[in-house]
């Protein structure tokens, strides 16, 4: 195959929401050759984000899983995708074929590896008992919902969003709902202290037990194989009938690494999100990738972010100039209780802050590294988020000082940058 020529062959290892929307982009952008999507998961393609939210409290969500389905069975027909079920155990770069667990073999002219991740475990005795869970699966989700039903005492190990989510849902079907967090506070990696310091306070007032800056020594049994206590490290003892761990996520790059591709808290690409096998590309969460503000290696957990990979080797692949490097503004939202928060840009360091907003429950932080914004976190500001994935995806200058000033909004300053103009203020 020349440089630049579309391969005629495309396997996607993986058929999660990064996999999945490389196959659909593909066909989208005027693919024209195979398309092989392979699935270790028995089920249609479909979305993570309702399984710690809706899927747990809306009955709709139990019809046979349809309604979390990226598209239908029929569509992958339609599109003349090949999606195959199975684990993919081996991948020889020589050969260029992956092998899957029951022998069979695909070859590729193109790889996309859209493993995802996969939970860490807490590791500690105990942590196998019936009634401890972790949550990245439909089948997780379900197993969960069940436990949930019949839980009177929850115990989320965890304050991420994984576990907040869940701790959300637990706390209003009418849990005891306790979080044990190891950082000294939630939301540590993900949000600003201000941000978190909010959801914090909302979930207490919403009557659950946040423990910051404390360990889990063991979990301990009812004796019939199901869960009765967590152990702090400090030895208090938590009564529980249903556990979540919550605390964070392993990259699926064994597969990369045994075929002696450059893994780097990821499957390492380029900012084509190439690997170093120019046949191989990798999309998603297994993917660490360099960050356009920084230039840091950065791996990110997303919807948007494996979208907007997947759209973007797709584009590359069915012959778009080779040379646009991935520079999309990350963006997430996240849902506890009836507040959505939404982050627009990544925060790796920040020296300033402002709030905007008026009320207690709707506000913005601003983040910004030197006179830079770097991100915007919303909490019930839709407005706010909106404007910010523009601001900062337009790369529109904005330093603190300009943002404290009196009458300050986020729409406004953006509409008049555009217009080239100074800012009004009322
Ligand atoms: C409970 C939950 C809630 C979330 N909520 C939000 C949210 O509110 N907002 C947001 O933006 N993001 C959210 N996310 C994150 C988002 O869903 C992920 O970032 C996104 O799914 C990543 O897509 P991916 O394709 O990289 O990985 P995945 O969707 O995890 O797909 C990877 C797939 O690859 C398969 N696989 C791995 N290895 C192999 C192999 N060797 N052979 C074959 N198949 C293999 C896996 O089984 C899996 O099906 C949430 C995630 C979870 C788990």
């Amino acid at each position: 195959m020349a440089p630049g020529t579309p391969p005629a062959s495309v396997v996607i290892v993986g058929a999660g929401q990064g996999g999945f929307q490389t196959a659909a982009s593909l066909r989208e952008y005027g693919h024209t050759g195979r398309i092989t999507l392979i699935s270790a998961e028995d089920a249609l393609p479909y979305e993570r984000p309702p399984l710690s939210k809706a899927f747990l409290k809306d009955d709709t969500y139990l019809e046979g899983g349809a309604p979390l389905w990226l598209r239908p069975a029929t569509y992958y027909v339609r599109q003349d995708i090949d999606l195959v079920a199975g684990t993919v155990t081996a991948l020889d770069r020589a050969a260029r074929t992956v092998r899957l667990a029951d022998g069979s073999a695909y070859a590729y002219d193109h790889l996309v590896l859209a493993t995802g991740a996969r939970p860490r475990t807490l590791g500690v005795p105990g942590s196998g008992l019936r009634g401890v869970h972790t949550l990245r699966t439909a089948r997780d989700a379900a197993a969960l919902r069940q436990s949930l039903g019949a839980a009177r005492r929850a115990v989320v190990v965890g304050a991420g969003f994984i576990g907040l989510e869940f701790a959300s849902v637990a706390r209003e079907s009418g849990c005891e709902v306790t979080v044990v967090e190891a950082c000294d506070r939630p939301l540590a990696r993900a949000a600003s202290a201000r941000t978190a310091a909010y959801f914090a306070r909302l979930h207490r007032d919403a009557g659950t037990r946040l423990l910051c800056g404390h360990g889990v020594a063991a979990v301990h049994g009812n004796g019939r194989g199901g869960v009765s206590e967590v152990e702090l490290t400090d030895g208090r003892p938590l009564p529980a009938d249903l556990v979540l761990t919550g605390v964070g996520v392993t990259p699926n790059t064994e597969l990369a690494a045994a075929a002696g591709l450059v893994v780097d808290g990821g499957i390492a690409v380029d900012s084509r999100l190439l690997t170093d096998d120019p046949r191989i590309s990798a999309v998603g969460d297994c993917a660490a990738f360099p960050q356009v503000r920084s230039g840091n290696r950065l791996r990110l957990e997303s919807v948007q972010n494996a979208v907007g990979h997947a759209r973007l080797v797709a584009e590359r692949l069915t012959g778009a100039p080779s040379s646009r490097t991935y520079d999309e503004l990350p963006w997430f939202w996240s849902d506890q209780f009836s507040t959505t928060l939404r982050i627009a840009g990544v925060d790796e360091r920040h020296d300033a802050e402002v709030v905007l907003g008026e009320g207690p429950d709707a506000f913005s932080v601003l983040l910004f590294d030197g006179d830079e914004l770097s991100a915007v976190e919303s909490v019930n500001r839709t407005g706010d988020h909106l404007a910010a994935r523009r601001l900062l995806s337009e790369r529109v200058p904005l330093g603190p000082g300009e943002a404290s000033a009196p009458g300050f909004t986020l729409k406004k300053h953006l509409a008049a940058r555009r217009r080239g103009a100074a800012v009004p203020f009322d």
